[in-house]
């Protein structure tokens, strides 16, 4: 089979990070998140990690270049050959034209649905360890120990963008920037709803069902 590339699409606190971590293991092919790569650069203290740290602490789209060269640059490396999931781009049509540009063919993409208002619960309660970048919830499902990781140890915290604040700037510019992909990619008959409610496993196999795998 040829290389299988698929997008995950959906506001912030869908559940796209915990999806694509349960299929990069049945699929073996890398998960792609540009908040990941970018939250990383910051870390790294890169040229392009700083000058993308204000957008995201105010919950705004970093610049479609810096985005870019930053996809361009992990599409580039061999685990990316036998395909891949876009967690979290593209974001704007902009950059679904760049992918488009590029001649990147997705074989179908995944928009996972929740409701605006189970999204703010979700995203105010998510904890991230800082060191694996496994996820929790503070009520839902914190780790055994409180602020520390299970699978590392690591330091177990909030994002600073999860902060209400910037969350309802994150969901405004969900509503106005990236929904319209939605369309965007039904008019060309690749999209598949899925609903994003109910346990991890049933939206997991719902998301298989959707990738027909
Ligand atoms: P995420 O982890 O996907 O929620 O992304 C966190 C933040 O990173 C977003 O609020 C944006 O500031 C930035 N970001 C992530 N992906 C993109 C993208 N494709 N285009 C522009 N900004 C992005």
């Amino acid at each position: 089979m040829g290389a299988r590339r698929f997008i995950l699409l959906g506001p912030p606190g869908a559940g796209k990070g915990t999806q694509s971590a349960l299929l990069v293991e049945s699929l073996s092919i890398p998960q792609v998140s540009t908040g990941d790569l970018l939250r990383a650069a910051r870390k790294a203290g890169t040229d392009l990690g700083r000058k993308a740290q204000l957008f995201m602490d105010q919950g705004h789209l970093v610049p479609d270049d810096l985005v870019l060269s930053l996809v361009e640059e992990r599409l580039s490396r061999d685990d990316a050959k036998g395909g891949y999931i876009l967690d979290g781009f593209p974001r704007n049509l902009a950059q679904a034209d760049a992918l488009d540009s590029r001649g990147i063919v997705v074989e179908c993409v995944v928009n996972v649905d929740v409701p605006f208002e189970i999204l703010v619960g979700r995203i105010a309660g998510r904890r991230v360890c800082q060191g694996c970048g496994a996820t929790y919830h503070a009520t839902n499902s914190p780790p055994r120990t409180e602020g520390v990781c299970d699978a590392c140890s690591g330091s177990v915290g909030q994002r600073k963008d999860d902060d209400a604040a910037v969350v309802e700037s994150r969901l405004k510019v969900y509503a106005s920037e990236t929904a319209p992909l939605i369309d965007f990619y039904k008019k060309r008959g690749i999209l598949r709803d899925v609903n994003g409610l109910g346990s991890t496993e049933s939206v997991y196999q719902a998301v298989l069902a959707a990738l027909g795998s």
